[in-house]
């Protein structure tokens, strides 16, 4: 069994483990004593692999906590073995550069493929190892990526927009732009990286277009289905394209996040090139422009 998640292993196991990995919607983990643990949404169908002797573990144990949520658009159990258009995005809590949102298709019979390719939960990988996945899906895959930068980001947010909403609007065309690129093929269904209740989701896209049919909605998608896992990947790949391309158009090597690297980052950049550069390239209402105004003072 170590053999066969070798690809999928995490950094770290838990006390008395052989070995922990996160592969088609679950976490396995294999103990010195000989139990395996499968948890997860498909958690029965990945230890069914492993024929009677696996013993599926429900999430029991999480759900107290969880947050009611409407119902309906959570995933059926077999997704990971579905043909599914997954959509992700990233970049909302970045100061710098642009939300980016990509949807990628992903059929069934592409998913070893993918996983050769070494496609997986894109949080346990470096951005080189992301870049060298990512220039290989994208000759693969069909797919479609949207980049908002933050001058229309904004504009939009100063008109009263939400992230929210932005977000919904973008994981919507992405979705639509993907769909009319494969067709007349349609996918089994469409998953999308839970960012918001499913109905505020759907309210959101009022009077736009949208493909309602076999949609679903879950959180951690990427170990969902490998769609949103190859989605995410993309995504992430023009992300770090575009921070190296501001941060040579800024002069000044941009960090990522919104912390106080970022702060004196930003002020370095008010002292070169002003404030209204430094708003082009970032998001205005984030509280470090405040901060890197006071600093750029001193
Ligand atoms: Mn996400």
């Amino acid at each position: 069994m170590a053999d066969h998640y070798a690809g999928n292993k995490m950094d770290k196991t838990p006390p008395g483990a052989v070995f922990s990995a996160k592969a088609n919607g679950c976490t396995i983990t294999a103990y010195n004593s000989g139990k395996v643990l499968f948890q997860g949404g498909n958690a029965e169908a990945e230890a069914s692999k492993w024929g009677a002797q696996a013993q599926p573990q429900t999430k029991s144990s999480k759900s107290p906590t969880k947050k009611p949520q409407t119902t309906g658009y959570q995933p059926p159990e077999n997704i990971s073995s579905l043909s599914i258009i997954g959509s992700d995005e990233v970049g909302t809590g970045d100061f710098f550069g642009p939300i980016t949102v990509v949807a990628a298709y992903v059929k069934k019979e592409q998913i070893p493929l993918l996983q050769e390719l070494g496609v997986r939960d894109s949080k346990h990988l470096k951005d080189p190892q992301i870049s060298a996945i990512a220039k290989n899906l994208i000759k693969t895959i069909p797919y479609s990526l949207l980049v908002l930068h933050n001058e229309k980001y904004n504009e939009l947010q100063q008109k009263g927009m939400s992230q929210g909403k932005m977000k919904a609007l973008l994981h919507n065309q992405a979705i639509n732009h993907l769909l009319r690129k494969i067709a007349p093929e349609k996918p089994d269904g469409l998953l999308i990286d839970q960012f918001v209740d499913p109905l505020i989701y759907f309210k959101h896209l009022q009077g736009k277009k949208v493909e309602k049919e076999n949609i679903y909605f879950s959180t951690k998608a990427e170990g969902v289905h490998l769609a949103v896992a190859a989605a995410s990947i993309i995504a992430r790949h023009s992300f770090v394209k575009e921070f190296e391309r501001l941060s040579e158009k800024a002069g000044a090597v941009i960090p990522k996040g919104a912390g106080s690297q970022v702060d004196i980052a930003a002020a370095k950049i008010i002292q070169k090139r002003g404030s209204e550069f430094l708003s082009t390239i970032t998001k205005k209402h984030f509280a470090n422009t405040e901060k890197a105004m006071k600093l750029a003072k001193r």
